[in-house]
């Protein structure tokens, strides 16, 4: 079931490139897989997963030491402070710092270890007060006050849109995200490149507006 689901979500994604008119290789996948069994991980990787989302870092850890370092991890959901020095340790890259403090309790833990965290801005580009990420209009400051950091690289931006029937009622938010980068790559001479969005219910319209990141659980692990 898992290998049929992966698979048809790959075509998906690549009819979604091909809409776009741009090449499949574009659009990474990321497997969630929060609330999967160690056995599901396996069966997912078997069917050629290159990369493993979680949002907890204590249930990665016991997933990661059963599973191993390959093939590549990522944290997807809210960081708490006093799991930043756990999540260092195994990600390769975080999408979801949402404050100045926690990027710098991040800085500070990759530096113990040694290590350079790439890290994505997560944006609340709805407005919305019960959800995690930035406000657009903190943006560029936030960004400014983050470069001066030197354990951590920021690769780009991740959103989650509104949850909603339609999934065309992501779009608008998909293309703030991606105006909010290229602004961002203009005005701070950066060269921020990712762009993490879309999910189940609406990666095929995220592509469509510019996702290169898409992060899938349901449509894999409860399809
Ligand atoms: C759970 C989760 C996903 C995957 O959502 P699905 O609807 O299961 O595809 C993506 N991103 C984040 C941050 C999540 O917590």
């Amino acid at each position: 079931m898992i290998a049929g689901n992966l698979k048809s979500v790959r075509q998906r994604i690549a009819r979604s490139c091909e809409r776009a008119l741009r090449p499949a290789e574009d659009v990474k996948l990321v497997c969630v897989t929060k609330g999967s069994s160690i056995e599901e991980i396996k069966e997912v990787l078997d069917a050629g997963a290159g990369i493993l989302g979680e949002n907890r870092v204590q249930e990665a850890i016991l997933k990661y030491n059963a599973i191993g370092k390959r093939p590549e991890w990522h944290l997807v959901g809210h960081l708490q402070t006093n799991k930043a020095r756990d999540a260092v340790k195994i990600f390769s890259l975080i999408h979801s710092v949402d404050s100045l403090r926690i990027a710098e309790e991040i800085d500070r833990q990759a530096k113990r270890v040694g290590k350079v965290q790439d890290l994505l801005v997560e944006v609340n580009v709805s407005g919305s007060i019960t959800k995690f990420g930035i406000r657009d209009d903190e943006i560029f400051d936030i960004l400014k006050r983050l470069s001066l950091y030197c354990n951590i690289n920021i690769k780009g931006f991740m959103t989650i849109a509104p949850e909603a029937q339609d999934p065309e009622f992501a779009r608008p938010y998909f293309i703030k995200l991606r105006q909010l980068r290229d602004e961002a790559n203009s005005m701070l001479n950066t060269q921020y490149s990712i762009l993490s969005m879309g999910m189940s219910g609406d990666f095929e319209i995220a592509i469509e507006e510019g996702s290169n990141m898409v992060r899938i659980g349901r449509a894999i692990f409860r399809g």
